[in-house]
Order: C-alpha cells, then sequence, then structure tokens
C-alpha cells in the first residue's frame, strides 16, 4: 500500500510526459482517466465523484487550451494525492460501503479486464479503446495516443496488481467475518442477502428480466434437536447448507441463510417455472442425502434422515424484496401445510 503514492506518482508522470497538444487528445486523456477512475479502489465515492463532477466542470469550461489541461492535472493530482496520503487501507475497506463480496469481485474483475484472457474480457478491453478511439476520431494520430493510453494502462494496472493482492488478502478476511455465517460458512448471512437482493430489485426494475427466490426449510427440525441434540442439528444445517451452495452455484444463485434453519437462493436470470425445477431437484438432494451423526468422532451407523419443505417465487413489477421474500413464504406455508418434503410455487 505504501507503493500507492508513487503509482499514482508514475500515473501522473507518465500522462504529463505524454500531455497532448490538441482537442482531441485532450479529450482521450480525459476519457482515460473518467474511465480508470471508477476502477481505483482506493478512493471513497465521494471522492470519485467529487473527481468526475471536476471533470465534467472542465469539459464544460469547453477550453481545451494546454493551460487549461495542466490546470487540470494540477487538481487532479491535489485530489488524488490528499487522498491517499490520509487514508490507510484499513479505512479504505472500512469506507467501502459495498459488501466485501462485490468488493473482491471487482478487484478480481479488475485485474482480469486488464489482462484479456477470455473473450468478455477482450470485449471490454476493446470498448475501452473504441471509445477513446471515438473521442480523438478528428485527430490524425489516433494510432499514437491509443497505443499510449494503452500503454499507461497497461503500466498502472501492473501496479495495482499488487495493491489488490494486498486487497484480497484483506478482503477474504473481512468477507469471511462480515458477510458470511459464522456457522454455516457456505452461505451468505442476512445482512449480505439484503445487500444482494436490493441490487438484483435494482436491476430487475431496471431490465424487467427475471428474478426469482426459494425459501427452505428443514421439516420437524425441533424434532431433529429433541432427539440428536443440539450439535447434531448444527451439523445437519451445515450439511444443508453445503447442499444448498453446491446446488446455487451451479446456475449463479447466490445462498444466504435467512435465520435459523431457513435458507434462501436467490436466482437472478430465473423465471417461475424453471426455479421450480431447481427447487424439486434440492428437495429431492435433501431427500436422498445420507448424513451421518458424528458422535465423539464416530459416524452413526445408520443415516439420519432429514428433508425439506421450498417455497417458490418470481419478482413482480412494483414489488419490493421483502414482497418476493413474502410470496416464497406464502409458498413454504402452503408446503409445510400440505405434507412437507415438498417444493410449491407462489401464484404466477
Ligand atoms: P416445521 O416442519 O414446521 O418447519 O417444523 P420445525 O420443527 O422445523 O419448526 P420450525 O421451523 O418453526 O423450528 C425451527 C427450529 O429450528 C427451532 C430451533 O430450535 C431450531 N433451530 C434454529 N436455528 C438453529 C440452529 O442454528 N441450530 C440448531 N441446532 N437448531 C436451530
Ligand atoms: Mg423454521
Ligand atoms: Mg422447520
Amino acid at each position: 500500500m505504501s507503493n500507492t503514492c508513487n503509482d499514482i506518482d508514475l500515473f501522473f508522470k507518465t500522462l504529463r510526459e505524454s500531455a497532448p497538444k490538441r482537442e482531441s487528445d485532450w479529450r482521450a486523456i480525459v476519457l482515460f482517466v473518467r474511465n480508470l477512475l471508477p476502477r481505483l479502489t482506493i478512493y471513497d465515492d465521494d471522492k470519485k465523484s467529487e473527481i468526475q463532477f471536476e471533470i465534467c466542470e472542465q469539459l464544460i469550461e469547453n477550453d481545451f487550451s494546454e493551460e487549461r489541461l495542466e490546470a487540470l492535472l494540477a487538481m487532479l493530482d491535489m485530489y488524488l494525492m490528499q487522498t491517499i496520503g490520509a487514508l490507510e487501507l484499513e479505512e479504505a475497506l472500512a469506507q467501502e460501503k459495498r459488501t466485501a463480496a462485490v468488493l473482491m469481485n471487482e478487484m478480481n474483475e479488475m485485474i482480469s479486464t486488464m489482462h484479456g484472457n477470455t473473450a468478455r474480457q477482450d470485449k471490454r478491453l476493446t470498448n475501452f479503446q473504441n471509445e477513446t478511439v471515438e473521442a480523438i476520431q478528428d485527430g490524425s494520430r489516433k494510432s499514437l495516443i491509443v497505443s499510449k493510453v494503452r500503454g499507461m494502462f497497461q503500466e498502472i494496472i501492473e501496479e495495482f496488481r499488487e495493491e489488490a493482492r494486498v486487497l484480497n488478502a484483506k478482503a477474504e478476511h473481512f468477507r469471511m467475518t462480515a458477510d458470511f455465517d459464522p456457522l454455516l460458512t457456505e452461505l451468505h448471512n442476512r445482512r449480505a442477502l439484503d445487500a444482494f437482493l436490493r441490487e438484483a430489485t435494482e436491476t430487475f426494475a431496471r431490465t424487467g428480466a427475471p428474478l426469482s427466490l426459494m425459501m427452505i426449510d428443514v421439516d420437524h427440525f425441533k424434532k431433529v434437536n429433541d432427539t440428536y441434540g443440539h450439535q447434531a442439528g448444527d451439523d445437519v444445517l451445515r450439511a444443508l447448507a453445503r447442499l444448498v451452495s453446491t446446488h446455487a452455484i451451479q446456475y449463479d444463485g447466490f445462498s444466504a441463510r435467512y435465520g435459523g434453519e431457513e435458507l434462501v437462493v436467490v436466482m437472478p436470470g430465473m423465471d417461475l417455472d424453471r426455479a421450480a425445477v431447481k427447487a424439486e431437484a434440492l428437495r429431492a438432494d435433501v431427500e436422498r442425502y445420507d448424513f451421518r451423526v458424528r458422535t465423539n468422532g464416530q459416524l452413526s451407523e445408520t443415516p439420519l434422515k432429514f428433508t425439506v419443505s421450498v417455497g417458490v417465487a418470481r419478482m413482480k413489477v412494483g414489488w419490493n424484496s421483502g414482497d418476493l421474500i413474502g410470496a416464497a413464504d406464502g409458498a413454504l406455508y402452503q408446503a409445510k401445510n400440505s405434507g412437507r418434503n415438498r417444493a410449491c410455487s407462489a401464484p404466477k
């Protein structure tokens, strides 16, 4: 982290050395800064908006003189250096409002995007390049500027890989303590679920893409506790958690502990019919599961059979995440009332 000031120094040094003389080039630089800025994990969102706002102000001025560019760079220097000088890594992490899981994804994405390992990543790089090219389409030195921008991009990314590595390790620790259920470590906790559902609801409102959710509750779980003890009950829950996350991973579902022995899988992009099939597959797998109680390190000779009831619902227009959970809960209630060990769907 102590390198970060140097990274930024290097970044601006490179930027200054390639200080463009023309309006189109200037725009390319502004675009570059604009594109790069959101990727920097070391600034808080306020600082990013502040810088972006200033860049917009500069654009509105419509003055593309060298003096203006100098002023802009000096201003950015000031903002960035001030921020980095003041913020320690822990603070930066603490200020990160989004969940650490999201943070980690972003960092992974940031690293992988830079290297264009896959077709998708290549596409992102190409988009970035195209945007820059578009901005300088009237210039005659496109290739020069683009390769410079790409060069700078690559260079700073190498530096930030190290930062990302350190952050990753911290984020992993943070993730385990902040976003995951301490008992059922494969599953997200309620806090992470709420954050995920908030975003999923926004995406649904924006795109209308299907969004489904299943709620899973162990049948007669009190009896398991009463018969085999609370410890065995916990082990059953752990086994169920593993099973649920194994299922959810297969279709990019987000699995979480809703509370007690109730688990939830959020299924973005999944319509109600498909979600019902997934729920039934999970239910059947639980029924088949060969769970053995462990006492003093010894596994029981006969399996402890347990089952779950599942309620499935899909998000509807005008609903919030509470409505979606409520609908899944209603379907779960129906599954319990109609004999348990079954998956029921809310009305389409
Ligand atoms: P039903 O089929 O109606 O769901 O019956 P149930 O006995 O499972 O009833 P309910 O879901 O209302 O009860 C949940 C029980 O689960 C109560 C509580 O003792 C137990 N439980 C909740 N969380 C945990 C936990 O973390 N560990 C263990 N061992 N038991 C838990
Ligand atoms: Mg329950
Ligand atoms: Mg139960």
